[in-house]
């Protein structure tokens, strides 16, 4: 019985120590796209402003594993060590994917611990500067007479810009359907666009704003219900919904998770740290800069953004469903 009682105390002592010290080697932020886009940047500039909160000498490192619209990399981080220093930066993929791939390799409810949301990103929609349209109505009419013709870049299956996509073709009612082509991350897709070797892509401001301020590309609509009329550079573009395209509404939301059975105290660190980050004046400035709303409602809780979760999954299968277009 002593022995038991040594073991357990033991046991106890082990599990304090362990939290104190955490992190005592680098975390890993997985990031399910490749490096330059959107997700990355968000994950990047998130790491710079938990390292003091996290620890002084915490190191933070982002890897990049792209591929199957984000699902690769959750898989990677659900089967990750329960331990903290592997985590999971991704965004509305988390519910999208739920009703997009039949196959699964991870529950999205079940099988991560919630850290909470990091931010509500609008999306843009776009086009290459070959485009003989500079208007929504010239493009629509572009794309009512051209459609069947234009390619639209996406990230996957999954991603927040097929999602965009899938969503805006729908509303059109297009009589036929652009060729989509999918590249690991909008990073490398606003390379094409850019080149004029894809058409059309819908992707986060966090990616396009700088984009279109510099001309690169054009951009005709926000997918935001009204027009992001407080943005220097994106108050200049109507909302779908204003263009016809009714109850069109969709923003784009980041969120951070760790493997399941990670341990509560590690998790509150974690999660602590997280909350000093969203009140950075720096992270909360770069992110608006891009158009993008730094959390800070509920959501900033593991409850409360595990429940936003379970609500969008459940909103984003009527989308999917709808579409009638699935991953698998
Ligand atoms: N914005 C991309 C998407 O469409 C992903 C990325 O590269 O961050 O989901």
């Amino acid at each position: 019985m002593k022995q038991l009682v040594t073991l357990a105390l033991g046991a106890t002592l082990a599990a304090g120590a362990f939290a104190q010290a955490f992190p005592s080697k680098p975390v890993t932020f997985v990031v399910p796209f490749a490096a330059g886009g959107p997700t990355d940047l968000v994950a990047r500039q998130l790491a710079e402003a938990m390292r003091k909160p996290l620890g002084d000498n915490a190191n933070i490192v982002v890897e990049n594993t792209a591929g199957a619209g984000g699902t690769i990399a959750a898989t990677r981080v659900a089967r990750a060590p329960k331990d903290g220093y592997t985590l999971l930066v991704w965004h509305i993929g988390m519910a999208a994917t739920d009703s997009l791939y039949k196959k699964k390799q991870f529950n999205a409810l079940e099988d991560f611990e919630y850290l909470g949301a990091i931010n509500d990103v609008p999306m843009t929609l776009l086009g290459s500067n070959k485009l003989n349209a500079n208007t929504y109505r010239d493009f629509e009419a572009y794309i009512r007479a051209n459609g069947g013709k234009l390619n639209m870049a996406h990230a996957g299956l999954g991603s927040a810009s097929h999602i965009c996509g899938l969503m805006w073709q729908h509303a059109m009612k297009l009589d036929k359907s652009m060729t989509t082509i999918a590249y690991r991350g909008t990073g490398p897709a606003m390379n094409d666009l850019i080149g004029g070797q894809v058409d059309v892509m819908c992707d986060q401001t966090t990616n396009t704003t700088a984009q279109i301020e510099g001309g690169r590309v054009k951009a005709f609509a926000v997918t935001t219900a009204k027009p992001l009329s407080n943005h220097p550079v994106l108050k200049h573009y109507p909302s779908l919904q204003e263009m016809g395209l009714k109850d069109f509404n969709l923003t784009i939301w980041h969120g951070m998770y760790a493997p399941k059975g990670t341990p509560p105290d590690v998790l509150k660190k974690l999660n602590d740290a997280l909350k000093v980050a969203l009140k950075d004046p720096k992270f909360i400035k770069s992110q608006e800069e891009l158009g993008a709303i730094v959390v800070t409602d509920n959501r900033v809780t593991p409850e409360g953004h595990k429940k936003f979760v379970a609500n969008e999954i459940a909103k984003l299968k009527v989308v999917v469903d709808a579409a009638g277009q699935y991953a698998d």
